[in-house]
C-alpha cells in the first residue's frame, strides 16, 4: 500500500495573502514614496529596501512604526477564512516570499494566522544596535537561477528543497509575481499551480504552458483563490466531501486516491458550489 501523503500548501505573500505589495504599503505609509523612486533604479530591490529601512530610521521613524503601517494593508475578506479552512483540513501551509520575515510575521499574527503556517521561507531581517529594521538577502550567495528570479531569492530552490524532503506529499502552490515562475516549473505532474490571472506568473505561464508540468487553475481575486484551492485540496482528497458524520478529517490520505490524469490540463477557472464550500467550512 502507498504510504499516506499530506497536501503541503505553498503560499506568496504580496499580491496573495494580502492584496498589495507590503514593501511598498510600507513606504507609501510612512511618506517615503518620492525618495524608494528615485533610488530604484539605482539598486537591487532587496538592498533598495534595506536603504529605506535606514533612511526612515534616519528620519525618525520607529520599528513600531512600521508595525503600525503593516496593520492596515488591504486583503480580501475571503482569503483568511481560506487559509483557516485549508489549515483545519490538516495541510501543511508554508509562505515563500521576496518580502521579510518581520513584515510577513506582523501582518500574520495581526490576522491571526500565523500558527496555520508550519514555515516561512523570506529575507532574513533583525532590528540594529540603533533600533532600525535592517533586511538581508535570503540567498546569502548568488543562486546562478536562470529563470527571471531576483538575485537576493530563487524561490525555485526552495520548492526543490522542499520536493526532496517531502516527496511523498502533493503540492499546491499559489503565486502572482515573476518570482513565482521558477517555482512553478518545479513541480511536479501530480502537484497543482494556482497563478493569479493576469498577473506576471500568469502572463510567463501562458506563454508556455507545456514547460509547467504541475495543473494550473487561475484565480482572479480572494474569493477565487478560496474557491480554487478548496477545490483543488477536495480534489486531491475527495473523501473531505464524503464524510458526512462531521468528523474532522485530516489531510493525509492515500496517493491512490489521488486523480493523475495524464497529459496537460489546459488553463482553466473551477467554479466550487456554494455548498461543496460550506461543507468544506465546516472544518474551520
Ligand atoms: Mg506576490
Ligand atoms: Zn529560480
Amino acid at each position: 500500500m502507498a504510504a499516506p501523503s499530506k497536501i503541503v500548501v505553498v503560499f506568496d505573500f504580496d499580491k496573495t495573502i494580502i492584496d498589495c505589495d507590503s514593501d511598498n504599503w510600507v513606504v507609501d505609509e510612512l511618506g517615503a514614496t518620492d525618495l524608494f523612486n528615485s533610488l530604484l533604479p539605482t539598486m537591487p530591490w532587496n538592498s533598495l529596501m534595506d536603504t529605506m529601512m535606514r533612511e526612515l530610521h534616519a528620519q525618525g521613524k520607529t520599528v513600531e512604526d512600521i508595525r503600525k503601517a503593516l496593520t492596515s494593508v488591504p486583503t480580501h475578506p475571503r482569503v483568511v477564512p481560506a487559509i483557516k479552512t485549508a489549515h483545519a483540513l490538516g495541510c501543511d501551509l508554508k509562505v515563500v516570499s521576496d518580502a521579510n520575515l518581520f513584515f510577513i510575521e506582523t501582518v500574520l499574527e495581526y490576522l491571526r494566522i500565523r500558527d496555520c503556517f508550519s514555515d516561512i521561507y523570506t529575507n532574513p531581517c533583525f532590528v540594529d544596535g540603533q533600533g532600525c529594521l535592517r533586511i538581508q538577502p535570503f540567498n546569502s550567495s548568488p543562486h546562478a537561477c536562470a529563470n527571471p528570479c531576483p538575485p537576493n531569492m530563487c524561490k525555485g530552490g526552495v520548492i526543490e528543497k522542499l520536493l526532496s524532503t517531502l516527496p511523498e506529499n502533493i503540492f499546491i502552490y499559489l503565486g502572482d509575481g515573476v518570482g513565482d515562475y521558477c517555482p512553478s516549473l518545479k513541480l511536479r505532474e501530480e502537484d497543482h499551480v494556482l497563478p493569479r490571472k493576469d498577473f506576471p506568473v500568469w502572463d510567463l505561464i501562458s506563454k508556455t504552458p507545456m514547460l509547467v508540468k504541475a495543473k494550473i487553475h487561475a484565480w482572479t481575486d480572494g474569493q477565487e483563490l478560496e474557491q480554487t484551492l478548496l477545490q483543488t485540496i477536495s480534489e486531491i482528497c475527495p473523501s473531505f466531501l464524503d464524510d458526512e458524520d462531521n468528523q474532522l478529517m485530516s489531510a493525509d490520505c492515500k496517493l491512490q486516491t489521488v486523480s493523475t490524469s495524464a497529459g496537460y490540463e489546459p488553463l482553466r477557472r473551477t467554479a466550487l458550489s456554494p455548498c461543496t464550500i460550506s461543507r468544506l467550512r465546516r472544518f474551520i
